[in-house]
């Protein structure tokens, strides 16, 4: 497994090891102007035109964690393409929305989405270590876009307690774990003080784009919580450096099951050797691979965006081919609010009222015979006596 760590490289060689992996040291120097990234990069025009208009839509804050992993010398490198602003941001196709999930129209409460039977998404914060170039919700995410995520938590929680059917809240946001230890225990306690909410979920990429976050203390803090589940964001085998596998460990030492969700990406992880890489070196870190989403209609992705059928193709050459916990559920959500639809390959090859004909990995074929729904036939001589 070659995973190299930056930590030393310029241009923040001079740092002391203390500062660099305190994680307030890390958000306070990330590169979040024009200037600050110029200084480090050799910007490519329509960078420098996408980084000027970041202001009226998302953010730019890139941790110099995150930002030692971009290879300088490369324009189309897979790191930098995630948080680097581009011109084509800017241009926005018909099909594109600001709420492509349609999130807004499921919200029982300011930052609560209701959509599902049994489980809610709280957005219990609008601020990230670093701001993915693609997010869903850039809307209300980093305080530039044209909403407020305005979350009224003693609402919320009102909500929730009233609600007996909800087992399962998932804090998301932004990034939860941008939330102090002790603001963010506060959260978990008033989740836990309700009985019929039987799971906690976090999503987060602070163990990405900002692991000194992941400290003893925290995993202390929410080994108290369980069962508590925990989802990463990654896309790309690089981002899984020292830092952030050591980071991962010590979740997992805390008995936090980890699951990913990645984002399929144009110029980022839309091949099959860079996927599988990614999805066996997380079962290495015990991170469950999760979701693949179908990149949403967020405006400004276009460039981003595959089409569904890549997508389909690359779970091909994933299943059957590597182990079977590698293989995570290609989603799409379905624009405007029609929440995650599974997308598979199709293994059925014809079905007549009798069989099914299907095919493995390798394209070989099957058939299985239905059970007949007349009674078996008995064999009379055991049942005699
Ligand atoms: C993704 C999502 C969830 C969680 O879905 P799971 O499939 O259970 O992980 C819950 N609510 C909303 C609105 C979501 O988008």
């Amino acid at each position: 497994m070659s995973i190299i760590s930056f930590t030393s490289s310029p241009p923040w060689a001079g740092v002391a090891p203390a500062d660099w992996n305190d994680w307030r040291w890390q958000l306070r120097h990330r590169l979040v102007t024009l200037a600050q990234l110029e200084q480090r990069l050799a910007l490519t025009p329509a960078e420098r035109a996408g980084i000027r208009l970041t202001g009226g839509k998302l953010a730019l804050a890139i941790t110099p964690h995150f930002f030692n992993l971009i290879d300088a010398d490369d324009e189309r490198c897979p790191i930098r393409r995630q948080v680097v602003p581009r011109l084509e941001e800017s241009a926005f196709s018909p099909d594109e929305m600001a709420d492509p999930c349609g999130e807004d129209g499921d919200m029982v409460a300011p930052g609560l989405v209701h959509r599902y039977p049994d489980r809610v998404l709280f957005l219990v914060t609008d601020r990230c270590a670093s701001y993915c170039r693609y997010c869903t919700r850039s809307r209300i995410v980093s305080g530039a876009g044209e909403q407020e995520l305005d979350t009224d938590f003693d609402e919320a929680f009102r909500y929730l307690a009233r609600h007996t059917e909800v087992r399962d809240v998932l804090f998301s946001g932004g990034d939860p774990l941008l939330l102090s230890d002790a603001r963010l225990e506060g959260l978990l306690a008033r989740v836990r003080a309700i009985p019929h909410i039987q799971l906690v979920r976090l999503g987060s990429r602070a163990p990405i784009f900002l692991p000194q976050r992941v400290t003893p203390e925290l995993c202390a803090m929410l080994k108290k919580f369980h069962p508590l589940w925990l989802s990463i964001h990654t896309n790309h085998p690089r981002e899984l450096t020292v830092e952030t596998r050591a980071a991962l460990a010590r979740l997992a030492d805390a008995g936090i099951p980890l699951g990913n969700q990645s984002v399929l990406l144009k110029g980022v992880n839309n091949d099959a050797l860079t996927l599988t890489e990614l999805c066996q070196k997380l079962l290495l870190c015990r991170v469950r691979p999760y979701y693949l989403y179908q990149c949403d209609l967020i405006r400004g992705s276009a460039h981003l965006r595959t089409t569904i059928q890549e997508g389909l193709d690359l779970m091909n050459r994933l299943r059957g081919h590597t182990t079977g916990y590698a293989v995570p559920q290609y989603v799409v959500d379905g624009p405007g609010g029609g929440g995650k639809i599974p997308l598979n390959p199709n293994y059925i090859i014809a079905k007549t009222s009798d069989r099914f004909v299907l095919r493995n990995y390798r394209g070989d074929i099957y058939e299985y015979p239905e059970p007949s729904p007349e009674p078996a036939v008995l064999q009379h001589g055991r049942w005699k006596d």
